[in-house]
């Protein structure tokens, strides 16, 4: 073989490149490093791993199942997955069956979507009583994510208080409150729509450690509350007075936001209704107490002052109010897991980086909420993605793939994981699920079982 020939055949060679983490960050990153070829970049092929049977991050195990269309984003994901040059590993978990170090001798580089896996804690006594459950954990619950299956969360009681004022502190709350048949036609679980029919829980008092103004819901999240049955929303009209909304300093979300606050204040809650939601600022908590379960939790009254640098702060009043309640939902943010190997940034639960390339390493990127912390709606994984994969294109244009063989990879990949479901497995998963659900009226039944979501995929 002449030397040009060599050169012509070693450059169209493709580089290959594991994306690890199948929610929306990983896919956008997948379609995007798919797509350099045709943009005069390097063929890329893209091999996705998941800890999961089931892929699509928070959109299957996040988004709450009363909201289909959100959901539905995940069709964007199939067409990604059905590309030439893609490869789904469902069942490989980075850091327990295979370690960056293989990763990092087998393909040319590694992109981390590995998302916000665990909770932020609220750091007060009485946290992990039975009743006080993060966020994280009961919203895996209702949607199936199978290590959440066992939690029981005890719904015996008529208040829950959920601390958080976003759209998580949200979504639970409504999650708790509404109509049993609204509930029958989602994806929810079946084992949370039992347990949620059976509920006890009448009302859930939303706490928000500043006031109004600060609070991080969206306007689509607040409206929506209006048009859900049976349910009384409760608004102080003290703490959200008249005019509140008329500030021009305010963005315009928020304003739009204070107008559908002020609206349930002065229309005041239906008091035929079964269900209330009331949200209650200037809180935090302090102390959660009971004997072996959660009895009564004790708020403390907050006053906002404004700092230097103009962000406003709640400044403990001393005074303290308590509240008797038999669950606590803390929803007071998302946050990453150190991946062994990673350097990890503990203030922010993130992956030190710049523009997703991860800090002193040179094959290694992050997308998504590793790489910025949990914050944005679906969409922003998309720039996020976009910007990573702009560097990592660079970076393998700049190199020679490495020598890899798809096969062998897979070959390793089953022998090390035998329960691993690739693409075809979850294609049979997937449709099992939605045939479940058509005779009803609803998206999917979940399969929440591990073993049974490994004998489904198989041929
Ligand atoms: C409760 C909740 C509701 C939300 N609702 C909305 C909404 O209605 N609309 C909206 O626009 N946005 C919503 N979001 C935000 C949206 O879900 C996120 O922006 C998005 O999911 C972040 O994507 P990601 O890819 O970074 O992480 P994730 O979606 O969390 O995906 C991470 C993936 O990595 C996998 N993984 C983790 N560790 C490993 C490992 N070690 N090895 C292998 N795999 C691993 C996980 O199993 C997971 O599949 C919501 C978020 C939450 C928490």
């Amino acid at each position: 073989m002449g030397h040009d020939a060599w050169v012509e055949n070693h450059s169209t060679r493709p580089h290959h490149v594991a994306v690890v983490g199948s929610g929306p960050s990983g896919f956008y990153a997948a379609a995007s490093l798919l797509d350099a070829g045709a943009a005069g970049g390097p063929d890329v092929r893209v091999d996705m791993y998941d800890r999961l049977a089931t892929p699509w991050g928070l959109v299957r195990a996040g988004v709450a199942p009363d909201h289909p269309k959100i959901k539905s984003v995940s069709s964007q994901y199939d067409k990604t997955a059905a590309r030439e040059g893609f490869r789904f590993f469902g069942h490989v978990h980075l850091g327990e069956d295979v370690t960056r170090e293989e990763l990092l001798e087998r393909y040319d580089a590694i992109v981390y979507a590995v998302g916000s896996q665990t909770e932020r804690r609220l750091g007060i006594p009485g946290e992990d009583l039975r009743g006080s459950v993060a966020s994280v954990d009961f919203v895996g619950w209702y949607n199936g994510h199978p290590d959440f299956v066992d939690l029981s969360p005890p719904l015996d009681t008529e208040r829950a208080v959920v601390i958080g004022a976003g759209n998580v502190a949200l979504d639970v709350a409504r999650m708790l409150l509404l109509p049993e048949a609204d509930l029958r036609t989602t994806d929810t679980a079946d084992h949370a729509v039992e347990a949620l029919a059976a509920s006890s829980v009448r009302e859930a008092l939303v706490c928000g450690r500043r006031g109004p103004r600060e609070a991080s819901f969206t306007t689509t999240e607040l409206r929506e509350l209006a048009d859900i049955d049976d349910l009384a929303v409760v608004v102080d009209p003290e703490q959200v007075p008249a005019g509140i909304a008329e500030d021009d300093t305010l963005s315009k979300g928020t304003r739009r936001n204070l107008e559908i606050l002020r609206r349930f204040a002065e229309q005041g809650p239906d008091a035929a209704a079964r269900h209330r939601m009331a949200f209650r600022f200037l809180r935090s908590p302090v102390e959660i107490r009971g004997d072996g379960r959660v009895e009564e939790i004790v708020l403390g009254i907050n006053r906002l002052e404004t700092g230097d640098d103009g962000r406003v702060r709640a400044m403990d009043t001393g005074e303290r109010e308590t509240v008797a309640t038999g669950l606590v939902l803390r929803a007071v943010g998302y946050r990453g897991v150190e991946l062994p190997g990673l350097p990890f940034d503990e203030a922010s639960g993130t992956v030190p980086n710049t523009e997703g390339r991860v800090a002193g390493r040179d094959r290694e990127y992050v997308v998504g909420w590793i790489k910025r912390g949990p914050t944005g709606i679906i969409g922003t994984n998309k720039k996020d993605a976009n910007e990573t994969v702009r560097h990592i294109v660079a970076d393998l244009a700049a190199r020679e793939p490495r020598e890899h063989s798809p096969d062998e990879v897979e070959a390793w990949l089953r022998d090390r994981c035998p329960d691993l479901v690739d693409q075809e497995g979850w294609a049979a998963i997937d449709a099992h699920e939605r045939g479940r659900g058509e005779p009803h009226g609803r998206p999917r039944v979940k399969v929440v079982d591990r073993d049974e979501l490994v004998k489904l995929s198989r041929p």
